[in-house]
């Protein structure tokens, strides 16, 4: 009696066996391999076909039922480390080559931009309490904290409030809801202080410098937003101009310094009164040297742009997904059809997807959280939607973004690596003796897509991971041979 293989092996391992046995296993790999080891990748079932109008001749068709497996696996392009790595190591190459092409030029970015000032600016939130530190003094020698303890630097005390009773958590969580807009208001004020500081009328600087920035947002242990831009200094026309000579590092430096102390909102709330959101004392403004000298160079810069545009809030230990319950929107009632309220039978009249009281974070995250909900609750709040950005502890979740002048866009770079994807079907079609297209043609492509579920076959998941485990040890290698800005090129 021959033995029975769906005894003895697992489901993945017999799927496997069951795609090895369709028409084109090879194109089954190919499939895995090109998602690059993304996590969720989206299944779509649909067709694309390019015509020629003049001929009505189908130059190009594709279905995804022609697929062995009779769909198309594209990747989630998840830009968070937290929930795909592969789809978020190319999102913060994309950036990196963003915020490259700022400083250095390339990308339809002109080469000259490395000789216009550029500096890379940190702010801060201001303080909401004291908090347990590990700060060495200005000899470099530790210092002990307020506590009278030496922390170890991976103390998780850190960053949370001496005295939790006294914090004000109100202000910390309004100031992470308003963060974005103090910014925005931020680059106004810049501007000001800068033709203030010069001696030179608002519209006459308007008229002869352009300022570009390209910000990113990163969380601090005490759960605060800062921001890390990069900030420079073009011509009337932007990238291709050079800057008048006033406009130097030593005047971008100095109003920096005027417009951090200035910029204020003031909001108001019947339920908590007047409160004033500023930036924090500490800012720091560093130049940005041409490739290869200096402590910052473009690269370093680029490099540290990009690996905090992967990174949500984990910094900050909290969760990486959204509480607030999605069919009654956290209100823990929905409308029944008789116009009454009724109970969310989802999350019971919560509001919350998952209790905050049971989330796996520190008391200090827990109550930042809870603080966020609880403000929710206010009219005059609103449009910041706490409930739903109560996990990121108030930030709206705007993690990196750029003035228009800056560089090139994300959008950009990925229509580059499409056309290189295009690029190298159109090849393999040429070796595999099909006509070549003629680039004069003007072609009309029509396609349909419909979205049919995320992830992949139990087999799919075994390739997956082996593409995993060579795209690793490629990357090993290619670590040990460059130095640690090329790692992103
Ligand atoms: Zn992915
Ligand atoms: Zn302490
Ligand atoms: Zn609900």
């Amino acid at each position: 009696m021959r033995p029975c293989l769906h005894h003895v092996i697992s489901p993945a391992l017999r799927d496997l066996i069951e795609l090895a046995n369709t028409h084109d296993f090879d194109r089954v790999q190919q499939q895995v391999r090109d998602l690059r080891g993304c996590t969720s990748p989206i299944n779509l079932h649909g067709w694309t076909l390019t015509t020629d109008p003049a001929t009505k001749e189908v130059v190009r068709s594709y279905r995804s039922e022609d697929e062995p497996t009779g769909r198309l696996l594209t990747t989630c392009g998840n830009r968070r480390a937290s929930r795909c790595p592969a789809c978020s190591r190319v999102y913060a190459a994309d950036t990196y080559h963003l915020i490259k092409a700022g400083l250095s030029g390339g990308k339809t970015v002109a080469e000259t931009v490395r000789h216009h000032p550029r500096a890379f600016v940190t702010l801060t939130a201001p303080s909401f309490g004291p908090v347990h530190h590990h700060k060495p003094d200005h000899t470099g020698n530790p210092r002990p904290c307020h506590c009278g303890t030496q922390h170890p630097e991976d103390d998780p005390v850190l960053g949370t409030p001496l005295n939790p009773a006294t914090y004000d958590y109100t202000g910390a969580v309004l100031w992470n809801a308003h963060a974005g807009q103090l910014w925005s208001r931020f680059t106004t004020y810049l501007r000001r202080a800068l033709a203030e500081h010069l001696g030179i009328p608002q519209k006459s600087l308007n008229a002869a410098l352009r300022i570009s920035f390209a910000k990113v947002a990163e969380y601090q242990k005490r759960g605060l937003v800062h921001f890390h831009a990069v900030i420079r200094f073009d011509g009337p026309d932007g990238h291709t101009t050079p800057p008048p000579p006033w406009a130097t590092f030593d005047a971008l430096k100095v109003a920096v310094g005027l417009a951090v102390g200035r910029t204020r909102l003031t909001i108001e709330s019947a339920a908590i009164g007047e409160h004033t959101i500023t930036w924090g004392d500490r800012y720091k403004v560093d130049p940005i040297t041409a490739l290869g000298d200096g402590e910052l160079t473009d690269a370093k810069v680029a490099g540290y742009v990009a690996k905090y545009a992967t990174k949500n809030a984990e910094g900050a230990g909290t969760v990486d997904r959204t509480l607030m319950c999605r069919p009654c929107t956290g209100r823990g009632y929905v409308r029944g059809p008789d116009g009454f309220h009724d109970r969310c039978t989802d999350c019971d009249g919560a509001g919350q997807a998952e209790p905050i009281k049971a989330l796996p974070v520190q008391q200090h995250a827990r109550q930042m959280i809870r603080t966020a909900w609880a403000l929710g609750h206010l009219p005059e709040f609103a449009h910041l939607k706490l409930w739903k950005w109560a996990h990121m502890l108030g930030f709206r979740g705007h993690f990196s973004t750029k003035s228009r002048a800056y560089s090139t866009t994300l959008g950009a770079l990925r229509d580059q690596r499409r056309a290189w994807r295009l690029a190298q079907a159109e090849a393999a079609r040429i070796r595999a003796g099909h006509p070549t297209t003629d680039d004069n043609t003007t072609l009309v492509t029509a396609s349909s897509w419909t979205y049919l579920s995320t992830g992949y076959r139990p087999g799919e998941e075994l390739l997956a991971a082996q593409a995993r485990h060579d795209s690793a040890r490629a990357r090993d290698e290619a670590e040990r041979a460059k130095t640690e800005g090329e790692v992103w090129q």
